[in-house]
């Protein structure tokens, strides 16, 4: 089977939000035409011939504007068939019109939006009255039936509150996907935002156990994706893939990058879309060559953990933001990932393993146990 391709298309860097831990927008910038579009498709099919996920990413994508995905979406379609294209887009919501949602809808494009809990709470982190305008982009999305799950940015501030923010999960039908707040490789202040490693394990460990207790109130994708791999031993999200020759960002002028996270930073540039690179001009770029030594470092310096498979050190640009760019370390973020894999494999190990039988694991609750175990939530993910 083909490796799927990851690209994420970045029209513009600008966003009209001013959320206090943002690290990836700028408030003026260069905007994407749609001959950059062309010439990133033309790239992608001499690339290769494996399915695609073309994500918009920003800054704000929607910025770019009606027009332009009206313009941008079958031509992408067009220039990769026959193979599959999957849509996706993080946005706001703010600038989400009848005419925008009409496009997105016909081609299929699920939105990644965010919120941080209620309003206030959402509003401290992200800006006073951040949370009307989203909810209001999220109503015209339900309109035009165009699907939207709810990213949840757990801060420093934010992590203690985290049965309020559940309610208002729940209270409301969202999904969430979570994020910690990180730091930025473009700014090398101490972030007060940034969630330290071991509050996001534990934070991890209750989302679990919420998460498990909740069925058909809460979904927390994260947990989804962290059970799957380590059922399927693989990562099968890029934080625990190798996301090195499988993802790429092209940025609004049309130059490429490993990432969304990278974009705009000249000493990660690998080149642009206009140039047609081949492979073997992209891993010659030392942007391509920086990150193949995070990968070996990995093998060196993770050799003994068990969960090496599925976790791969983490997401490469959050273990060299916080020395500059070079690779002097795993992702910080290792004591969540072992906290949360850790409790994950004894749980299952427990409850396969652990006696009880064939009716106690698929009956959701383990024997004796005072909670429901992981096989009933891996029954939940079969059956959707
Ligand atoms: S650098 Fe990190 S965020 Fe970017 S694709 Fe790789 S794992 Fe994902
Ligand atoms: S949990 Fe930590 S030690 Fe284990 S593979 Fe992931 S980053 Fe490496």
């Amino acid at each position: 089977m083909k490796t799927p391709f990851h690209l994420m298309l970045i029209p513009t860097l600008r966003c009209p939000a001013r959320c206090a831990y943002c690290w990836s927008s700028e408030h003026q910038g260069p905007m994407m035409d749609l001959e950059t579009v062309r010439a990133a498709t033309a790239w992608i099919t001499a690339l290769n011939d494996s399915p695609v996920t073309v994500t918009f990413h920003g800054g704000e994508p929607l910025l770019a504007g009606a027009e332009f995905y009206e313009g941008a979406l079958p031509l992408i379609e067009e220039g990769l068939a026959p193979r599959t294209v999957a849509f996706a887009m993080q946005s706001n919501l703010w600038l989400l019109d009848d005419r925008l949602a009409t496009v997105l809808a016909a081609h299929g494009v699920p939105i990644g939006t965010s919120l941080d809990g209620p309003r206030a709470l959402n509003d401290s982190q992200r800006g006073e009255g951040y949370f009307e305008r989203t909810r209001a982009g999220m109503e015209v999305a339900a309109r035009h039936g165009v699907p939207v799950s709810v990213i949840c940015t757990f801060t420093a501030q934010s992590a203690p509150r985290r049965d309020e923010i559940v309610r208002f999960f729940m209270e409301n039908g969202y999904v969430m996907k979570l994020h910690p707040a990180l730091p930025s490789l473009r700014d090398g202040r101490p972030d007060p935002w940034a969630l330290p490693p071991e509050e996001y394990g534990e934070l991890l460990v209750y989302l679990l156990d919420r998460y498990l207790e909740s069925p058909g109130r809460l979904r927390v994708m994260n947990i989804d994706d962290l059970v799957k791999a380590v059922f399927v031993r693989r990562g099968t999200v890029c934080t625990f893939a190798d996301c090195l020759g499988s993802t790429f960002a092209v940025g609004p002028d049309g130059g490429i990058y490993p990432c969304y996270r990278f974009v705009g930073m000249d000493g990660w540039r690998m080149g642009s879309v206009y140039d047609c690179p081949s492979r073997a001009d992209l891993e010659a770029t030392p942007a391509w060559q920086r990150l193949a030594a995070f990968g070996e470092y990995v093998d060196e310096h993770c050799g003994d953990c068990r969960h090496l498979r599925y976790c791969r050190g983490g997401c490469p640009y959050n273990a060299i933001a916080p020395t500059g760019g070079e690779v002097a370390g795993v992702d910080p973020h290792c004591a969540a990932y072992r906290r949360i894999y850790d409790e994950i494999t004894d749980r299952l190990n427990a409850e396969m393993f652990g006696g009880g039988g064939a009716e106690a694991l698929f009956s959701g609750r383990p024997r004796g146990a005072a909670r429901p175990g992981i096989m009933s939530l891996v029954q939940r993910m079969v059956s959707r």
